[in-house]
């Protein structure tokens, strides 16, 4: 009620008012008050579909009950419950910490500096902050509201949100529209004192004028809508953090993502190991706790031994309850644990023999892990990283190249005898002088969708880049595999070039894989080519990956295998893990977009046709009597027009949405300007001007005369019918930018089809007494309506030839099927 354009129309009820024009007065006081609570009501249905979607947002954490690791989510955590934390979790509660290996725990969010504690025994955790390094086991002090979170969250409860990106362009356009409007208004007001009209008339005039043009309903449309897009992106599996997020998915122009999970299904079983002793193949199924193994005799002991190591140092475990076998925690380790299971490990035995003494967890720079277990160090990690630390030779470098040439993910596992010393020595001592055990090869299929995903995503104008911590050689033949690969340049993290200019020059191109990357490269890429003026997604799981999240337009966290920080950082989070639920999101983004500009195209032809008349009368020097009135323009922007934008909001996507090279950021654009202005608006004006004439006329006016007042309210009411009815078929029209009304299935907006049901209600309302009298237009007679019939005609027809034209100037375009229907 007190924002800019209402401020504007209150200021007027009251010069209204004061003019002694008493009707108009109330009827803007009604426009402010029904735009008021119209844009409430769509803000309040976006806030809630916003809500519904956070709690679609994954929450889950590790407990320890009954001596077990269980996942339960994180509302069913309690007090005594003892949290087990890993990095990368977020901290579900606050607690006491019980045990802890190089604990890190970032506590921005809490206390808004970025200062990393390193909690010991005894310390305390608080909710709402972040594990970056290590791991903790923390028992629970206060959950929920009694947390030291929900006490902070309560004392700013009452800050404002801060504007969004496009809310502030939104709020430019606006604002231009309505800097437009006034000085169009005052110039009226000007030239009919110049006529010499009665000041009150003039105003009346300045008033119709600045009414028509100001786009009231412009903002709450735009949310509502964009609401709408997210909604329909979470019944797709992609979760948008912002509103925003919609129209920049929309607009993606380069994907950067990693492989495992996203462009594979991230169901990893080993097929192969390899060791000094020779090489075996395990040939599985599924998660089964047998297989067969193919390998010669001497062959098995050393078998047993790499996953016996490789065991050791997971955490990832198949658990058995009854008949079935469920995986728990990272699937790479989970097909570990089952190679242990398969070789026939006696892990019992392992475990009381040599219990766990230490643990250094893994982290995306170092690419491996170890533990000190009784007397032994055992190591897992990538083979660059690993094979550097044992006397391994050239047998075994031949063996990963090999391997990952097929698509294999290569762990290589190693161990050494360990001393009193490694119980707390620093790592780099810990982790020398390994004797390598073998080699261990992951399969892990791509998922059945990417292909084709890929494929939209070329047609879509959409470059591609795979970025991943694996291997070169594997990274290679899974990008092969997908279809990603193409001409762009394979290589590693550490051959990027240092300068950023350079950096971006050799990313900018389609199909490229970068192999071994760290998060610090990702940041850097994702930097490079945003300056390169690309709007860029990027996936992204691990702790490390935050800064690289946000500094992409659009950060896309894995819902299931990533991190919470990873998922706190980001902008979309996928449910799903999956490639394709990206470019899921990016065409319904871009369809989002599509119906902003179609609402506006809408909104905007109404506001020609009412701004028509006034020029008309201006042009004649008062010779032609308004066509419309003030009120009936009010009736046209709150009454009849609103249901129609609104359902335009809600079209489906086009079949063309990704056929066509993103378009980035203007809403209001050349094409929708010219289709305004130079076609939809003139048919519609012309019409609406032709229907006035002709009542006219027939009365027996000439240009000059005064009509009777019956006379001009008939022709008000045929120029008001000509156009609702001519705003009915630009509705139609506005359906498609390419194609035209009739080429569109009348049913693929049924939304559609019920607002212009009662705009045909309104029109007869607003047209019979009593409100005929108020708005100053009466039902026309035969002829009148037979010129405003003609009115959706003109603008289809219009439409229609302009889209004949441009569709003949662009022969290459994609074709229409002929069995669709939507435009
Ligand atoms: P992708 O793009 O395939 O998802 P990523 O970004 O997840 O790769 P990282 O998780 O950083 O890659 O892993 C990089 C390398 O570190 C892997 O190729 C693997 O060799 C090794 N690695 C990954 N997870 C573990 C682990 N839990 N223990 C030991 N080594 C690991």
């Amino acid at each position: 009620m007190v924002h800019f354009f209402a401020l504007l129309l209150w200021a007027a009820a009251v010069l209204a008012w004061i003019a002694d024009m008493p009707e108009l007065a109330v009827a803007i006081a009604v426009v402010v008050v029904v735009n008021g609570a119209f844009a409430f009501l769509q803000e309040y249905r976006a806030d809630k579909a916003g809500q519904k979607l956070l709690e679609l947002m994954p929450a889950l954490a590790i407990v320890l009950r009954d001596g077990r690791r269980r996942q339960v989510p994180v509302r069913d955590i309690v007090v005594g419950d003892v949290l087990i934390l890993e990095a990368g979790d977020g901290v579900a509660a606050d607690g006491r910490v019980v045990s802890v290996t190089g604990l890190a725990v970032d506590e921005s969010a809490l206390t808004g500096e970025s200062t990393t504690t390193h909690p010991s025994p005894g310390d305390d955790v608080h909710a709402g902050t972040y594990v970056v390094e290590g791991e903790a086991a923390v028992e629970v002090t206060a959950t929920g509201a009694a947390t030291e979170l929900a006490h902070i969250m309560a004392l700013t409860r009452t800050a404002s949100r801060s504007a969004s990106p496009l809310a502030i362009r939104l709020r430019r356009v606006v604002r231009m529209i309505a800097g437009i409007a006034i000085a169009v208004g005052v110039a009226f007001f000007i030239v009919s004192q110049m006529l010499g009209m009665p000041a009150s008339d003039g105003f009346l005039f300045a008033v119709g004028v600045m009414v028509a043009l100001v786009p009231e309903g412009l903002l709450p449309t735009v949310t509502l809508s964009l609401a709408r897009g997210a909604q329909r992106m979470a019944s797709r599996n992609a979760l948008v953090r912002r509103l925003d997020s919609v129209e920049t998915m929309g607009s993606t122009t380069f994907i950067c993502t990693d492989k495992t999970g996203t462009l594979t299904r991230n169901e990893m079983s080993v097929v192969e190991v390899w060791t000094p002793e020779g090489t075996a193949s395990v040939v599985g199924h599924g998660y089964a706790p047998t297989a067969r193994i193919n390998a010669e005799n001497g062959v098995v002991p050393a078998l047993r031994d790499v996953a016996l190591a490789a065991v050791r140092c997971s955490t990832g475990r198949m658990v058995r309850s009854g008949e079935q076998w469920t995986a728990h925690g990272d699937p790479m380790e989970v097909a570990l644990h089952v190679l242990a299971l398969r070789t026939g490990v006696d892990m019992p035995a392992e475990e009381t023999e040599r219990p766990l003494r230490r643990r250094l967890p893994f982290d995306s720079r170092r690419r491996r892990m170890s533990v000190v277990a009784g007397d032994r160090v055992y190591v897992k990690g990538a083979p660059d990283s690993v094979l550097a630390l044992t006397s391994a030779g050239d047998d075994a470098v031949r063996a990963v190249a090999e391997m990952a040439a097929r698509g294999l993910r290569v762990l290589a596992i190693a161990r050494r005898d360990a001393g009193a010393a490694d119980q707390d020595a620093p790592l780099p001592d810990v982790e020398k002088d390994l004797e390598l055990l073998g080699l261990v090869g992951l399969e892990d299929p791509p998922r059945d969708d990417v292909h084709a995903a890929v494929a939209a995503c070329r047609s879509a104008g959409i470059k591609l880049a795979m970025i991943t911590g694996d291997h070169l050689g594997t990274a290679t033949a899974i990008a092969q595999e997908v279809g990603l690969l193409r001409d762009g340049p394979v290589l590693e993290g550490s051959d990027l070039p240092a300068d950023d200019d350079a950096l971006g020059e050799l990313v900018d191109r389609d199909g490229v894989v970068i192999a071994r990357v760290t998060p610090e490269d990702k940041l850097r890429i994702a930097r490079a080519l945003h300056a390169r003026g690309h709007v860029v997604a990027m996936t992204g799981d691990g702790v490390n990956d935050g800064p690289a999240l946000r500094e992409a337009d659009i950060g896309i966290a894995m819902g299931r295998s990533g991190s919470d920080v990873a998922r706190e950082a980001a902008d979309v989070v996928l449910l799903d893990d999956n490639f394709a639920t990206i470019v899921a999101a990016v065409e319904l983004g871009r369809a989002t977009f599509a119906n902003i500009r179609r609402f506006l195209t809408y909104h905007l032809t109404d506001n020609v046709a009412e701004l028509t008349p006034f020029l008309i009368w201006a042009l004649s020097g008062g010779n032609v009597p308004l066509a419309l009135t003030v009120l009936q323009i009010l009736a046209l922007d709150i009454g009849t027009d609103l249901l129609p934008a609104l359902a335009l909001g809600a079209e489906p996507p086009s079949r063309r949405t990704m056929r066509q090279p993103p378009s980035i950021g203007a809403l209001i654009d050349r094409g929708v300007l010219v289709r305004v202005f130079g076609v939809l608006g003139p048919a519609e004006a012309v019409v609406e001007m032709a229907a006035f004439f002709v009542v006219l006329a027939l009365a027996g006016w000439t240009v000059g005369a005064e009509p009777s007042a019956q006379t001009l309210a008939a022709a008000s009411g045929a120029a008001f019918a000509a156009v609702v009815l001519g705003q009915l078929g630009n509705a139609f029209a506005c359906r498609s930018e390419y194609r035209w009304a009739g080429a569109l299935r009348m049913t693929g907006n049924p939304m559609l089809l019920w607002a212009v049901a009662i705009e045909l209600v309104l029109l007869a309302v607003f047209l019979a007494p009593p409100l005929a009298g108020l708005l100053g237009g009466s039902p026309p007679p035969a002829a009148g309506w037979a010129v405003a019939l003609l009115a959706p005609v003109a603008v289809v027809l219009a439409d229609a030839s302009v889209k004949a034209v441009r569709a003949r100037r662009r022969p290459t375009g994609p074709r229409p099927g002929r069995s669709g229907s939507r435009g």
